[in-house]
């Protein structure tokens, strides 16, 4: 009888929708090509509106269970995301090896699976017995390369990555300027990078890391992380995972708009599920997408001037009507060549569109997956976490986006957006790389693809001994 039970896997979900839809998406993978049925384990620090009706989408083989809530008000008041994501994790240990007991009664628990900021959470599976504990790693190879050389890095290197006179040099990764390395490594006295330094050590712990990456974005990482190596669990590169088409009912008015559209003609702007700019550089952002001359699509969030990028990070939608803070007449001057959409935008139908020839992107690992498997071409304006790291490897490594300096005047935004959607020099050159690698991202998720191989050897392992 428990040979003809579907096999089950338990992921834990750390906060962020950028967490969210690769776990879900792999998990419909799952669930369509091997039977196997899924609970996604999320916390109650982001039961947002976007989440609770993204969860409700999912077909029946994936439930889904929040976790119970839990006080951080212990914590300072400038504890950053990823260390609240770190202290909530270690805190729900107990309840979680709870539900996981309970999932091993109820079905036929072969793997969890539990994602980059909750390596405590190992131990609950180890406590209710769940015969395979894996990582997914959201980011890609260069992300992984990195985190996986911290707890070395940080015994060799004194002082902070920022001042570093030369980039840091991984093996077969873009060298990464030191300011352009993730954020949470860049201040050591701040607990964040302690916990980093922990998640890194207990990386090593896992059974296998699953990667949302594929060899073609990163062909030199990905010839390093393909070979085993002892001391290092292997390391499957499984996408890109990305979201599918929502298809929401009724269709967005934004789609609408860009029916109206001239074939790649326009530019989409976004900044992830969470980020928002300064209203400096939301300014200049405007004046510079109105001096391009460029029909644009903006999803326009409330700035964040008290001191953080990513304010919106634990609930997608911004808490004032974020058009209130562009400048003077923008909207009235732009109104037959851009579009504003406050908050949030179906941003994989945006990106499918016909209509649209260009992403202005804050370099969230998910949008340049989307951004990607759809052709689009990118300009970088990464915010936060390793979002800057991205940006480098995509201008500097495989050559998909132009990067334009933190200084960000609207003269130089202006020049780069029309580079990219219509210049001959390095905007040609990017797009003609984007389009080599929209067909190598197609590729891996076909049958034999490296993507769909790579899942079917995790599941064999899952289910070997069990069937
Ligand atoms: N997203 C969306 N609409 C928006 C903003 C974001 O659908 O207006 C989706 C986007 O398609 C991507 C995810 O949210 O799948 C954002 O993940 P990413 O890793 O790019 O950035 P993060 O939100 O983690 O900063």
């Amino acid at each position: 009888a428990e040979a003809r039970r579907p096999p089950h896997v338990a992921m834990l979900v750390t906060p962020g929708m950028g967490h969210l839809i690769p776990l879900a998406e792999l998990a419909k993978r799952l669930a369509a090509r091997h039977g196997v049925t899924a609970t996604l384990i999320t916390f109650a620090s982001t039961a947002s509106a976007t989440q609770r009706s993204f969860l409700a989408s999912l077909p029946a083989a994936i439930s889904s269970v929040s976790l119970p809530p839990v006080d951080l008000s212990d914590l300072p008041p400038d504890a950053t995301i990823e260390t609240l994501m770190s202290e909530e994790c270690a805190r729900l240990v107990p309840a979680l090896t709870g539900l996981l007991s309970g999932l091993t009664e109820t079905t036929r628990l072969v793997a969890y699976v539990a994602d980059l900021f909750g390596t405590d959470s190992l131990d609950a599976a180890v406590a209710a017995g769940v015969p395979r504990r894996y990582l997914f790693h959201p980011g890609n190879l260069h992300g992984l390369t990195f985190i996986l050389h911290l707890p070395e890095i940080d015994v060799s290197m004194p002082g902070e990555f920022r001042d570093l006179a030369e980039p840091v040099w991984l093996p077969r990764c873009v060298p990464i300027p030191g300011p352009d390395v993730m954020s949470s490594f860049q201040d050591k006295s701040d607990p964040c990078y302690r916990w980093m330094v922990h998640h890194a050590k207990r990386y090593l712990e896992s059974e296998a890391i699953l990667v949302n990456s594929f060899d073609a974005v990163e062909p030199d990482a990905a010839r390093v992380l393909s070979h085993p190596e002892p001391g290092r669990p292997p390391v499957y590169n499984i996408g890109p995972l990305i979201r599918a088409d929502a298809g929401e009912e009724p269709r967005a008015a934004c789609l609408d708009w860009l029916d109206r559209q001239p074939p790649k003609s326009v530019i989409f702007v976004s900044f992830g599920s969470g980020g928002s700019l300064p209203t400096e550089q939301m300014h200049e952002l405007a004046l510079g997408l109105e001096l391009s001359g460029q029909r644009f699509l903006w999803v326009v969030r409330s700035p964040s001037d008290e001191g953080t990028v990513n304010a919106n990070y634990y609930d997608a939608e911004s808490k004032k009507d974020p058009l209130a803070y562009l400048p003077e007449g923008f909207v009235e001057r732009t109104k037959d060549v851009g579009l504003l959409v406050p908050s949030w935008a179906p941003q994989t139908e945006v990106l499918a569109h016909e209509a649209t020839g260009g992403f202005l992107v804050h370099c969230g690992w998910n949008s340049v997956l989307e951004s990607l498997v759809h052709g689009m071409p990118m300009i970088a304006w990464p915010l936060f976490a390793e979002q800057r790291q991205n940006a480098v490897m995509l201008s500097e490594g495989v050559g998909v986006a132009l990067r334009v300096q933190p200084t960000k005047m609207k003269e130089e935004i202006a020049a780069a957006v029309r580079e990219l959607m219509a210049g001959q020099d390095k905007g040609a050159q990017v797009r003609s790389n984007v389009a080599a690698l929209q067909k190598a991202a197609m590729e891996a998720l076909l049958e034999g693809g490296a993507a769909t191989t790579a899942l079917d050897e995790v599941v064999r392992k899952w289910t070997h001994e069990y069937c």
